[in-house]
């Protein structure tokens, strides 16, 4: 999927999705994971994204997938060794999102000590509401994030609860990989997560930007 600045008019393919585990302290209590004392990196493909109106399928390999909603920075300028007082300067764009987990596959995987990326890495497990420029968020430490299904409240924080701010997450991550032009940064998710039905309609809220709808479907 490729995603589109506004004003600028310009068109991105997003390489990489970097997505952060427990960065909200409820969260991480909700699933019983420690706080970490640094931030916990994972990638999705960029295969897994899914925009606004779109449809997540539920796939057969699990029968108990979770929304996690997530404030999204959208990566503008490219860098590496970015400084944490810098870091904003790389950011485009921000969005809400998605970060859909396989909770039971995720479940296995914790306890074999393996990789999340089958629970974390299916097609259309990443969906993206539309951009927003990054000059008209004023912090983006101080914003309201909702998610709802079929018009009930299932999780519902505030972006200063982060453990890790979005400027330290961009530095961090830097350090490790080279950000480029348009790769996606998933910050993690308040309390509140919880399984999705087939035919369900989730609403994606963060102040100040446009919603991100997105159905369910489960195709066998
Ligand atoms: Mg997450």
């Amino acid at each position: 999927m490729k995603i589109s600045l506004p004003e600028s008019g310009l068109t991105l393919q997003p390489g990489k999705l970097l997505c952060i585990g427990r960065n909200y302290a409820k969260h991480a209590a909700e699933m019983k994971s420690e706080v970490p004392e640094t931030p916990m990196v994972f990638l999705k493909p960029a295969t897994a994204l899914v925009g606004n109106d779109g449809v997540i399928h539920l796939p057969a390999m699990t029968q108990d997938v979770h929304h996690e909603v997530e404030l999204v920075v959208v990566i503008g300028k490219e860098g590496k060794n970015i400084n944490e007082d810098e870091a904003l300067d790389h950011v485009a764009a921000y969005a809400v999102g998605l970060d859909m987990t396989a909770r039971d596959i995720q479940a296995t995987a914790k306890q074999k000590g393996h990789p999340w990326s089958v629970a974390k890495g299916f097609d259309t497990f990443a969906p993206l509401g539309a951009l927003v420029p990054a000059a008209a968020i004023n912090d983006p430490q101080d914003l309201d994030i909702k998610l709802t299904i079929d018009d009930e409240v299932r999780q519902e924080g505030h972006t200063g609860d982060m453990i890790f701010s979005v400027a330290h997450l961009i530095a961090y991550c830097s350090k490790i990989f080279t950000l480029q032009l348009g790769d996606l940064l998933y910050t993690g998710t308040p309390e509140g997560v919880g399984p999705v039905h087939n035919g369900e309609v989730l609403k994606a809220e963060i102040s100040g930007m446009p919603p991100l709808e997105v159905r369910v479907q489960r195709d066998s």
